[in-house]
């Protein structure tokens, strides 16, 4: 008996650079070779180290210009050529870097959120971060977990679990009462390498920012802060929406060489999910603990920023009346100061307002400021910047008042109102009293 012919390989070639084709585009060729073997001239054209080339055609693909072609030796073009005239089947080769990546990104399953708290009481983006983890994990077909760290804190799993997790991860020990960056990087990074997830989610809350940045540098992944979409494609990878230069785009992000993939969302971004009431779920308790010598910080008090003199927290307002520059001064908010006290809200503001001085910063709707999810929103004297429609435009109803007709808060306004708001706010003012003493 014979042995059976072997499959012939499939040469796969070299790139080479097409004389006088390349247009210097940046570099992109350089950036995707994954086994390093463009080098950049003083003009901006790639060399390309022959040798070093695994044939993976990367460059190619990204090339603008169409600069590059793959080489083939006159050898493997007359390989080339037998495979193609015969109806033999190929072995085609598996790019092994490609196997590599794929291999390692494997290892990584399930959907985290991280559960903010302090001194016990859970932040409420964490619930809302659940809300979209769900989504994420159910088209992933893997886990939604929690993760909950601090001290004497097993409640927030059961929390976790009314809001859509299955499981929790709980690390509690003395040393995490308080947040500290150290013990929490490190009680984070314990858990991520031994249990691997793909996604982690956490508030973009001063604590979520801080905490997200260090873990991210020290397990080597991509962080995409201040997202305001997350979605899932066809190779599993995060798409992470967030607006980029200064707003005037929107950016989808992904990290697709590195696990996990990891997202800061600020609060009233994601909708709240349902409360499912006694909802049961698995804690898988970690005894990982972090020696409270080796943690430099000590925290002495917490000065809650709602026990400041006249802070309010317009991100929990239920009824939110903001101004802008066609307030054109800080007396004139009395008028919207009237509004919110009849509706039961309180007054918020653009950034042209806040930076006049008209009103304090932790007023400010927007991107550089607070995102809001009222039932209503009642935008006056305000354009509709782009960097103030993002912290706004997820509110129930939008009211808009404004005496420019063209102005472009009418185009994410429930109702518009083409008119002076020194006439129209009082009016609604009025009508409201008149409508309550009628009751
Ligand atoms: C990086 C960056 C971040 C930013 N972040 C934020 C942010 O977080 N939040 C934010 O708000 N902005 C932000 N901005 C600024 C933003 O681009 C706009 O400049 C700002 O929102 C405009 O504020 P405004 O609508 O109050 O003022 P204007 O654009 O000047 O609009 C005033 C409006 O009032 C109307 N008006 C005037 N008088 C009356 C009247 N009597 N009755 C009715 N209508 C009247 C006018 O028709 C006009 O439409 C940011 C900008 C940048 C570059
Ligand atoms: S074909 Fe692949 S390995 Fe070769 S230069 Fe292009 S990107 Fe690099
Ligand atoms: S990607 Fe194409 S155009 Fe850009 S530098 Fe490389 S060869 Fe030149």
């Amino acid at each position: 008996m014979t042995d059976p012919k072997p499959k012939p390989k499939k040469p796969r070639g070299v790139a080479q650079l097409i004389a006088g084709a390349c247009i210097a585009c940046g570099a992109r060729c350089q950036s995707v070779c994954p086994v390093n073997c463009v080098e950049m001239t003083d003009t901006g054209e790639p060399i390309i180290d022959a040798p070093k080339c695994i044939g993976c055609q990367k460059c190619i693909k990204i090339c603008p210009a169409s600069a590059l072609e793959m080489y083939f030796t006159p050898e493997e073009r007359e390989i080339l050529a037998e495979l193609a005239a015969s109806a033999m089947p190929v072995e085609e080769e598996i790019d092994p870097e490609a196997a590599v990546l794929a291999k390692k990104l494997a290892e990584y399953r399930g959907v985290w959120v991280f559960i903010e708290q302090t001194e016990g009481e859970p932040a409420r983006v964490s619930w809302e971060l659940l809300g979209v983890g769900a989504g994420l994990a159910q088209t992933l077909g893997v886990e939604l977990c929690a993760l909950v760290i601090g001290h004497q804190v097993e409640q927030l799993c059961s929390e976790a679990f009314a809001h859509g997790a299955s499981k929790a991860y709980l690390m509690d020990a003395p040393v995490y009462w308080h947040y500290r960056t150290e013990a929490y990087v490190e009680a984070c990074c314990h858990l991520i390498e031994t249990y691997k997830p793909e996604v982690v989610l956490m508030g973009a809350t001063g604590m979520g920012r801080d905490l997200a940045g260090a873990i991210a540098t020290r397990v080597a992944t991509g962080l995409t802060a201040d997202c305001t979409g997350l979605a899932i494609d066809d190779k599993r990878n995060l798409m992470q929406t967030r607006p980029a230069f200064g707003g005037n785009i929107m950016a989808t992000i992904m990290c697709d060489r590195f696990r996990p993939q990891m997202s800061t969302v600020r609060p009233n971004v994601m909708p709240m999910p349902e409360r499912r009431e006694g909802a049961q779920g698995t804690i898988v308790r970690d005894p990982f603990t972090v020696p409270e010598e080796s943690v430099l910080t000590k925290v002495v008090e917490i000065i809650r920023d709602s026990h400041s003199k006249g802070a309010v927290d317009i991100t929990g307002a239920e009824f939110i009346i903001s101004g802008g520059r066609g307030m054109m001064s800080p007396e004139n908010f009395s008028i919207l100061q009237e509004l919110a006290d009849e509706l039961g809200g309180v007054v918020g503001a653009s950034r042209s307002a806040v930076d006049a001085g008209w009103m304090p910063g932790d007023r400010q709707v927007g991107q550089t400021g607070k995102t809001v999810r009222p039932k209503i929103y009642i935008a006056c004297g305000i354009s509709g910047a782009i960097q103030h429609l993002v912290g706004m435009q997820d509110s129930d109803v939008v009211i808009a008042i404004n005496r420019d007709a063209g102005a472009p808060i009418f185009e994410v306004a429930t109702y518009g109102i083409v008119g002076d708001l020194f006439q129209v706010v009082p009016a609604l003012t009025r009508q409201i009293r008149e409508l309550k003493q009628k009751k």
